[in-house]
């Protein structure tokens, strides 16, 4: 197994753990899942999200991304939200950034890093449409701390233009879409107060 004992080690650990606690968990997971949640995040290694939140296997329907760009042209992550929407029927859908993102300080300085730059592009919209808001900070870190949270605003106007989305509302299903960001310096989450349950709510976003 090379490298990759101790992963293998812990893994072994991690499952009995479960086991000893609830002896028929990994059978009962199996069968299927229902959570009650689809998680946007961003692929930085600190932001583990089932982790933070205490959450265990089963609770959580993932997507991560550098700096949780939702594009309509990703058929991945719009494949995430229809399954998760449409299938799974979650009735949260969480937008998570996270102050220090290393995504959205690339996207604000604007340097050539090569096929990222596309991916980027995207937040430097965002930028664009905010740059006398985010530059009437008088710090860089404020600067930054409020570029990841306008980016989190506008993934969550993305997410709630998704027509999967759309279509859940129109059909009455029961689904919010909440803007969230986490302080890697502090290990907690903090609500942006950006939340929409209905397309009326998310056009007043
Ligand atoms: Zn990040």
């Amino acid at each position: 197994m090379g490298n990759l004992s101790t992963l293998f080690d812990q893994n072994q650990e991690w499952s009995d753990n479960i086991k000893e606690q609830q002896p028929n968990f990994f059978e009962e997971s199996a069968k299927g899942q229902s959570p009650n949640y689809l998680w946007i995040g961003c692929a930085d290694s600190r932001v583990p999200p089932a982790q933070l939140m205490g959450l265990g296997p089963g609770d959580l329907f993932v997507h991560r991304n550098i700096a949780n760009v939702i594009s309509h042209s990703d058929i991945n992550s719009q494949s995430v939200i229809q399954y998760a929407v449409s299938v799974l029927k979650v009735k949260h859908v969480v937008i998570c950034g996270h102050y220090g993102c290393g995504g959205v300080q690339a996207a604000y300085e604007d340097q050539n890093l090569g096929l990222i730059d596309n991916w980027l592009a995207e937040i430097q919209d965002v930028y664009r449409k905010h740059k006398n808001e985010i530059e009437n900070n008088s710090s860089e870190e404020d600067k930054l701390k409020q570029f990841c949270e306008l980016n989190v605003l506008a993934q969550v106007q993305n997410i709630c233009h998704s027509p999967f989305v759309r279509q859940a509302w129109e059909e009455g299903q029961d689904l919010s879409v909440h803007g969230l960001i986490y302080d890697l310096k502090t290990g907690l989450l903090n609500d942006l107060d950006i939340c929409a349950s209905s397309a009326k709510e998310a056009d007043n976003l």
